[in-house]
């Protein structure tokens, strides 16, 4: 379920560009805001900013949205700075930021493989989770998205980089 609120209200039919990569099954998301910078014909491609909320209420909760968001939108997002857990979290529990998999971190040893990869795309997301007053009402994951993708997301050249689990399991495995 998702609550645009008056995002778009004047104009509905931009709202397929954030449904294109927002995964609405299972979650009750509300919309806060949503900028389209330049739209693209291609699925995905559009870029544009968003904030959305929605019912994730637990960091387990956090990353299996974050998966769906991967998957709808074709894209792998990785996290380059850990994620910031609070202690005894007043007013946050969890925040964190993941970048598009075309940004790869100069660690100085990357393999060379990897610099096709790295196209600097500025594309991420970031997240804060606060803390759950009423499961199954709130909506605790504070969700922004930057989606410019300076690369395809839906084929061909970038999609090959998907099945490359092994090189991806690696870069994970760098910054954890
Ligand atoms: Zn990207």
């Amino acid at each position: 379920m998702i609550d645009w609120g008056t995002v778009f209200s004047k104009n509905p039919e931009k709202r397929k560009y954030l449904l294109e990569i927002l995964p609405t099954e299972n979650y009750n998301i509300k919309v806060l805001s949503c900028m389209i910078i330049k739209e693209s014909p291609r699925y995905g491609e559009t870029d544009l900013l968003a904030e959305v909320q929605l019912d994730a209420c637990s960091p387990d909760a956090v990353e299996n949205f974050i998966s769906s968001f991967e998957e709808k939108s074709f894209t792998t997002l990785n996290t380059h700075v850990s994620d910031r857990f609070f202690e005894n979290g007043i007013r946050t529990v969890l925040s964190g930021t993941r970048v598009c998999h075309h940004n790869v971190k100069s660690t100085g040893s990357s393999p060379p493989k990897q610099e096709n990869k790295d196209t600097n795309c500025p594309s991420q997301c970031s997240f804060k989770l606060k803390p759950c007053k009423k499961a199954g009402t709130c909506k605790c994951l504070c969700f922004k998205i930057k989606n410019c993708h300076n690369h395809v997301v839906d084929g061909g050249d970038s999609l090959k980089w998907h099945n490359l689990s092994k090189e991806t399991k690696d870069i994970c495995f760098c910054f954890s």
